[in-house]
């Protein structure tokens, strides 16, 4: 659905993962998530690790502690509680935890190793060029992400194998860093890194109508287990692409193309792309007022909540003991 409707808008080789596919090559699929609430827009980077996964990628699921401290201030035994949520919420989404190897960056020395070895070979020139002037730490955490990345590609875990990471636009810089790192005659004659795959996802809109949602700005996003009334005030207060007055918006429609409650719709709330054409055109002719709309989605949020919240509780134990056990095959 995601490539479909261009949510998924853009690749790096992915026709190698295409391949592997076909020729029934193992290849893995690797997501690393700073350990925070899951909002809505997360989920959707979660639903695609999950497709690989389905088409029979081996999942290696980083809990990014040490970016979470050095970008968010996070303390490590914070993130250590929080990513037992994160992953309760990747298994009642579908993730096969037998088939993903879960771990914490700042348990697993074989990624802080390749991450050290990466420093030596990169300038703080270079680094500057991608993410502008930042504390060293933030640096630290490029080259560990990096890492992250290629780790899947090391001998230990049957490398080099073709590797796809999905992610949001604006690690496009990022992408390039741990390609341009994995081409290196220095670690291809040592590891023989085939080059990693991205596919580039767009960022949904925020409810209060900026770029994205963002977790720093809590009017832009609802997380699922956010309080009821939270959600229900969040979304009810959004910004939408309606007219001024009900009788101009009956006139001239409203913009969906601008409007988060429409983005809710085409990411994650309205799967039938039927549905999805009807709300569209209902809205642009004016035949749907916002406040309908609102209260429509709101429905369906709340339907979907409760059942996430359903199996996401039933999941809480076996992430614990996965997280516990640290760096398992759940
Ligand atoms: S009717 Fe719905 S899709 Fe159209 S602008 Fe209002 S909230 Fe957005």
């Amino acid at each position: 659905m995601n490539m479909r409707r261009g949510i998924v808008f853009g690749h790096i080789d992915f026709e190698r993962i295409l391949d592997a596919v076909k020729k029934s090559i193992e290849f893995a699929v690797m997501t690393g998530i700073k350990p925070l609430p899951y909002h809505i827009g997360s989920f959707i980077t979660c639903e695609e690790v999950i497709h690989f996964q389905k088409m029979g990628g081996h999942v290696f699921f980083c809990i990014a502690d040490l970016e979470a401290y050095a970008i968010n201030r996070i303390p490590l035994r914070e993130s250590y509680k929080i990513s037992i949520d994160n992953l309760a919420d990747l298994l009642a989404l579908g993730l096969e935890h037998k088939r993903t190897y879960i771990y914490r960056q700042s348990e697993f020395i074989n990624v802080l190793k390749l991450a050290n070895i990466f420093s030596s070979h990169v300038t703080k020139r270079t680094l500057e060029a991608i993410y502008g002037e930042r504390p060293f730490g933030h640096y630290m955490s490029a080259l560990i992400q990096a890492a992250d990345i290629l780790q899947p590609q090391l001998k230990e875990f049957g490398g080099p194998k073709p590797t796809i990471t999905p992610v949001g636009a604006d690690q496009a810089p990022h992408s390039r860093l741990t390609r341009d790192l994995a081409r290196k005659e220095v670690f291809r004659r040592e590891y023989g890194f085939i080059l990693p795959s991205f596919t580039f996802h767009t960022l949904i809109r925020g409810l209060d109508g900026s770029d994205k949602m963002s977790k720093r700005n809590p009017r832009s996003y609802f997380a699922i287990d956010e309080g009821e009334d939270s959600i229900v005030y969040k979304v009810k207060n959004a910004f939408t692409g309606g007219r001024e007055t009900a009788k101009l918006q009956r006139k001239l429609g409203g913009q969906p193309e601008i409007c988060p409650i429409y983005e809710l719709e085409v990411y994650f709330f309205t799967r039938d792309d039927e549905k999805l054409r009807r709300i569209y055109f209902d809205c642009k002719n004016g035949d749907i007022l916002c406040g309908e709309h609102k209260d429509e989605i709101l429905r369906r949020i709340l339907v979907f909540r409760k059942d996430h919240l359903k199996r996401k509780r039933k999941k809480l134990n076996v992430a614990q003991r996965i997280i516990r056990g640290n760096h398992l095959y759940g």
